[in-house]
């Protein structure tokens, strides 16, 4: 690694593998990838980009299907960067985008303060979280937002709020150009111990249920509206169905496993395929919750 001028003092890589960091373990390289200092110096880092670059912010790589041919433009890697974390004086958290909801969920636990255990299971940073709205075990991050600040490709940061947005399940438009830098987080008085408790039980629940350690990306497909996307597509008897090195998990039908030597147009094949098999079956259109990076759509 070095540094790109010397008045940066972030990390660019160029031809930077993107297969290393994200969780199918898949996808090829990236022109330019850069691990910012610091706020500040992320800011200034952008300044120095053409108008045009393609921007892709990265955290951890858990929700995006980037394809063989990799990313043209630039990739921003905020995880182990942005990485402040703090109590405000009243019930709000503070965060910078890098830091993993895993890391947010227990700090707030310590703290005493309830309501992101939910987070605990997600595997990855607040930036994607905020991103996608994640959730699970009935919470949504974007219900705990107070405020977040962006920052757009000139270095400029905008305080933002809820009401900027438009949030739904699993998806958030707001104002282009900008990605999320840090969040302002609402939270409860609770008791650190129970916080705790819950943050196991919805780590147990999650054992049980998903097939964890191996290459995936967590959900592929959007529930739809009253049904489960595991359901329809087990019905449609895809379990353990493959493409080249991908497979439906037999654990969970809406995880997509990478069993060792899978290629994103292999991932890409096996998610257009329970698409439509789903959709012959039972009428219903998926709509695929990870992001397709580099091009290729499912
Ligand atoms: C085993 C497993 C279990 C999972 N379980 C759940 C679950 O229970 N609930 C759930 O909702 N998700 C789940 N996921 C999916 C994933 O972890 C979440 O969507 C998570 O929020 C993605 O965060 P990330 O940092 O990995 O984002 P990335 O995959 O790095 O990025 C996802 C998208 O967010 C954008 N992005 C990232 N950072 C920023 C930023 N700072 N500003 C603007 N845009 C940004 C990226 O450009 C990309 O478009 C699971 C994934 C796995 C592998």
């Amino acid at each position: 690694m070095s540094a790109p001028t010397s008045s940066l003092r972030g990390e660019l890589r160029l031809d930077e593998p993107l297969a290393r960091y994200t969780s199918w373990r898949v996808g090829g390289p990236a022109r330019r990838f850069y691990r910012p200092a610091d706020a500040t110096d992320l800011a200034a880092f952008l300044r120095t980009l053409a108008p045009e670059e393609p921007l892709l912010w990265l955290g951890l790589g858990s929700n995006i299907l980037v394809n063989d041919e990799g990313f043209a433009g630039t990739v921003i890697h905020t995880l182990g960067r942005l990485g402040t974390l703090e109590r405000l004086r009243d019930q709000g958290l503070r965060a910078e985008c890098g830091v993993s909801c895993a890391r947010a969920a227990r700090f707030a636990a310590r703290a005493g303060l309830a309501g992101i255990e939910f987070l605990a299971g997600i595997p990855g940073t607040l930036g994607g979280a905020l991103a996608m709205n994640a959730g699970a075990h009935g919470g949504e991050t974007w219900t705990r937002v107070r405020k977040v600040r962006t920052l757009n490709r000139l270095g400029q940061i905008k305080e933002r709020t809820p009401e900027d947005y438009h949030i739904a399940y699993r998806q958030v438009e707001g104002p282009s150009e900008e990605w999320f830098l840090e969040v302002e987080l609402e939270l409860e008085p609770g008791n650190p111990s129970a916080c705790q408790e819950r943050i196991r039980d919805f780590l147990e629940r999650r054992d049980r249920t998903q097939p964890i350690g191996l290459p995936s990306c967590g959900s592929v497909f959007r529930n739809p509206p009253g049904d489960y996307a595991a359901r329809l597509i087990e019905a449609a008897g895809l379990k353990g169905e493959r493409e080249g090195g991908a497979q439906v998990s037999t654990r969970h039908a809406n995880f997509i496993i990478n069993t060792g030597e899978a290629s994103a147009r292999d991932i890409t094949r096996l998610i257009e395929r329970v698409g439509a098999t789903v959709e012959r079956h039972s009428g219903v259109k998926l709509r695929p919750e990870v992001h397709f990076i580099g091009g290729e759509t499912a």
